[in-house]
Order: C-alpha cells, then structure tokens, then sequence
C-alpha cells in the first residue's frame, strides 16, 4: 500500500513544521531515540534480538534534508491512522546508535548456514 499520498496530506515536516506537500519526496529519518509508541517504529531486523525495534522517526521535506536541518520532532500515528503526535526530539530517551559492525557479523551469520554455533550464549 502506498503510504506517501496520506503522509503528505496529514503530516508536517518533522524540522520547519511546514507542508509536506510540495516536497517530491517523504524523507523519513531514523532516530536513535527510544519510541513509547507503537507507529511508526524502525530497527534493524538483523539484530532486533540486541536492538528491539523500538526506534522513534521523523519526517522531513525536501528543503530541510537539502539543507541538513535536524530533525526536532519524532512523528507518531495511531493503528488507524487517524491521531498524529509530535514528540521533541529533544525529550526523547536516547539509545545507543546499531553499530554497523554487529549488522555486518549479523549479515554474515544469517548466510552462514554451514557452521552451527550455540546461540544461547549471546
Ligand atoms: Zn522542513
């Protein structure tokens, strides 16, 4: 399904707080903040088991990524979509960034068929 019409209609950039509407495209970043809420959310399905998917988003227009704003809101919705909340960045609980090492052992392991190890050790 095709979420982009939805999000330019119902949300605001996540940095200038202004229409999404005339922005090409839906630039939503990855925050390594703690989301109390349930939509959206992101992880890394690699190592979800270390890092749940738990991550807070935000969504910026095209203007503030060209011009390397930060975000400064975190975007909830509802399952139904029909509630949208902003939480400040700033009062959001910081996690520790995924490090691209353990999503590359991660990677690795996943394709690695060959060799059993015990996983309960982790
Ligand atoms: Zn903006």
């Amino acid at each position: 399904m095709d979420w982009n019409p939805w999000i330019k209609e119902n949300l605001h950039c996540c940095s200038c707080g202004g229409s999404l509407q005339d922005s090409e495209h839906i630039n939503i970043i990855c925050l390594d903040k703690l989301a109390t809420w349930q939509y959206p959310r992101w992880g890394n399905v690699l190592v979800h088991e270390k890092y749940p998917m738990n991550r807070a988003s935000a969504i910026l227009c095209d203007r503030c990524i060209q011009e390397k704003q930060p975000a400064k809101y975190a975007v909830e919705w509802n399952n139904e979509r029909t509630q949208v909340k902003y939480h400040k960045v700033e009062d959001l609980k910081d996690l520790p960034q995924i490090p691209h090492e353990e999503i590359a052992k991660a990677e690795a392991e996943l394709y690695d068929f060959g060799i059993e190890e015990p996983s309960s050790e982790m």
